[in-house]
Formats: C-alpha cells, sequence, structure tokens
C-alpha cells in the first residue's frame, strides 16, 4: 500500500519547527508569479522527497514554500499527434512510480522504463519517497542527473518551461546548465518526448551503483545498424552521475559510425568515451564507467540485431 503523501507534507507543513509561508498556486503561471515576486527567498516543492529532508536539516531554509502538487491536471502521461509531431507528453508532477508501470511510457519510451526500475532498485519501498517523486523535481535536482536525464536525453526528449512570459521549449541538458545568474524564475511544465524509430534501433540504459562515497553512473546507449544489420550507422552515448550534468560523448561513437560491429573497435570506443566523462583523474572511476558504456554498447547491439538474429 502506498503511504500517505499529503499526510507527511502536511504534517511537516503543521508540525514543523521549520518557519516559512506556505502557498497553494492554482496554475504554473501563478506560481512563476510568486517565484517572481519573492525570488530566491521562494522554494518550489513538487513530491518533496529531496527538499524536505533538505529543510529537516535546516540546509535549504526557504521564507516561502510554493507547493506544485494542486496545480490541477499535471499529472498526465499521454500520446499525442498533430500535424507538425507525434510523441509522449508527461506532466511535470507526473511521478515516476507511475511513468514506469504506464502502458504509454512502457510501449513508447521503454528505455525510460529500465532508468526508473534501476533507480527503484535501490529505494526503499515503504518510504513515502518511493511514492512521490516526480519527473518535473528529479529533473530539476542535480543529483538525480545520472539516473533519468540520460534516458530522457537519449529519447532526444524537450522539456517546456514555464516562464512570466510564456513557455519555450529547451533540451533536456540545458536543465543541467543553468548560468545560475539567479533572475531567471522558470518552472518545468512538461516533458515531451518525439515518437522513436523502431527498427534496427537498439536503445538501451545501464547503471552503475557506486559504492563507498563513489558516485553512481548511468549510460543510455542509442545504436542503429544499416539494413543488413552489419554497419553502425548512428550511435550515441550520453552518460550521467560523473558531473553536475550529463555527458553527450562525441569520440567514443565517432570512431565506431560507418564501420561494421568489431569486438575491438568496441572496447576502444567504450575507452575513448569513458576518458571524455571521466578525465584520467581516478582510475576506479574511469574503469567503472569503460565497463558500463562496453557493457551498454553490447546490450544495444543485441537489441539493434533483435530477432534477425534469430532468423525471423
Ligand atoms: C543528497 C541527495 C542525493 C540524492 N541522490 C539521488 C540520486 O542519486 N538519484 C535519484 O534518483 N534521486 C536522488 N535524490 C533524491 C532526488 O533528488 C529526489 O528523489 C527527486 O529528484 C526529487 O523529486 P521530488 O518530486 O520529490 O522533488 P522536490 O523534493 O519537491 O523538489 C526537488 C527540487 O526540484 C525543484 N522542483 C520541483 N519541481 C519542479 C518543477 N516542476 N520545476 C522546477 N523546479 C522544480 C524544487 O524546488 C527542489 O529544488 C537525492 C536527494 C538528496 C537530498
Amino acid at each position: 500500500m502506498r503511504p500517505g503523501y499529503f499526510e507527511d507534507l502536511e504534517s511537516f507543513v503543521e508540525l514543523s519547527s521549520v518557519k516559512f509561508e506556505y502557498l497553494e498556486p492554482n496554475s504554473l503561471k501563478e506560481a512563476c508569479s510568486m517565484l517572481d515576486q519573492y525570488k530566491d527567498k521562494a522554494k518550489l516543492i513538487a513530491g518533496g522527497t529531496h527538499l524536505i529532508p533538505l529543510m529537516k536539516t535546516r540546509t535549504v531554509t526557504p521564507e516561502y514554500l510554493i507547493n506544485l502538487k494542486n496545480i490541477p491536471n499535471l499529472e498526465y502521461i499521454d500520446y499525442y499527434s498533430d500535424f507538425a509531431e507525434e510523441g509522449v507528453k508527461i506532466g511535470a508532477l507526473a511521478t515516476l512510480f507511475d511513468l514506469g508501470r504506464s502502458v504509454i511510457i512502457n510501449e513508447r519510451a521503454g528505455v525510460l522504463v529500465e532508468a526508473i526500475n534501476l533507480r527503484e532498485q535501490r529505494l526503499n519501498k515503504t518510504r513515502w519517497a518511493y511514492y512521490m517523486t516526480t519527473i518535473g523535481g528529479c529533473l530539476s535536482s542535480p543529483e538525480s542527473a545520472a539516473d533519468i536525464a540520460p534516458a530522457l536525453m537519449i529519447l532526444d526528449a524537450k522539456a517546456v518551461m514555464q516562464g512570466l512570459q510564456g513557455w519555450e521549449t529547451v533540451p533536456i541538458e540545458s536543465l543541467f546548465t543553468k548560468n545560475g545568474n539567479g533572475d531567471v524564475y522558470e518552472i518545468l511544465g512538461e516533458i515531451r518526448i518525439p515518437k522513436q524509430q523502431e527498427s534496427e534501433v537498439g536503445l538501451v540504459y545501464e547503471k552503475s551503483v557506486g559504492t563507498g562515497g563513489a558516485p553512481s553512473m548511468g549510460a543510455a546507449v542509442y545504436l542503429r545498424l544499416d539494413l543488413k544489420h552489419v554497419d553502425i550507422e548512428e550511435i550515441r552515448i550520453i552518460v550521467g552521475g560523473v558531473g553536475a550534468a550529463p555527458v553527450e560523448t562525441q569520440e567514443g561513437p565517432a570512431i565506431m559510425k560507418g564501420n561494421p560491429i568489431d569486438d575491438h573497435l568496441i572496447i576502444d570506443a567504450a575507452d575513448i568515451a569513458a576518458g571524455e566523462v571521466c578525465g584520467d583523474s581516478d582510475p576506479e572511476l574511469l574503469e567503472r564507467a569503460r565497463e558500463l558504456i562496453e557493457e551498454a554498447i553490447r546490450h544495444a547491439i543485441d537489441r539493434s540485431i533483435g530477432d534477425f538474429a534469430l532468423g525471423y
């Protein structure tokens, strides 16, 4: 059974010795106005799984807490199709729990489900945090960059940001590379994932869990073969968890593109890509990244060959 969320947030608001004013906007635009009014004194809250622990320890001490959870119709997971494009739309308040179990996401963006499932393996299922993390909150917390961001980036997903002047669509990576000048008050409202090409494509997400303080890393790989399933026409590798932002490697994929599948090439590409992500300052991290990327490439090749290998 899911532990009640509102019990937890409400009891936190009511019983908290941490003093703040609690605000409940009815729309993203109203929330933007509040952010604009109170600026750095205010903090948005969605699932609360990141923010409440930080407030309890007084690491973060907002004077105004703007709860997005009461904004109606922001938990949707839809497939859309219009003249210009088609794909999946996800409201910022959709939880990772619901996304992982959504038929639409399982059918249209399976690599995101893999990322969510691997994240869930480490979580305590009796805690409300397991159920309440929202996709908007997750993408707005740099600590979770290793988990779902590489999977969304490999799907070419975009974030729809609501600001006072209207909304704009930006690449997922820009959520992690904000310039931090402190005067941009935008709210993540929606994620859009374009329709994916399915044949000859292998899409994979793999994770390496760090122990003893070492960071967890996530690697997402997109690999497309030619029709004969011999040459690699396209390959992308995105790794999260090493720095503040996920990194799309360039040089590793460059040596594989246009060439036939080859064991030495896979090893060399993983080596180069790991170096791009980690540099050479920490040999253990570098080796973990190399193993992770190599495994993800091999897995993506298997998937892109798919039923063809079985002679169907
Ligand atoms: C030290 C630490 C390490 C963590 N490491 C990991 C990890 O490795 N992997 C992992 O998956 N999780 C990790 N988490 C937890 C993770 O950050 C949260 O589970 C989740 O990302 C927060 O989602 P939420 O909906 O509960 O957001 P909240 O706790 O409500 O908010 C999180 C942050 O996002 C902002 N925010 C929320 N919604 C929006 C929005 N729509 N637009 C703009 N900003 C918004 C909030 O202001 C806040 O700063 C970590 C948490 C902590 C404290």
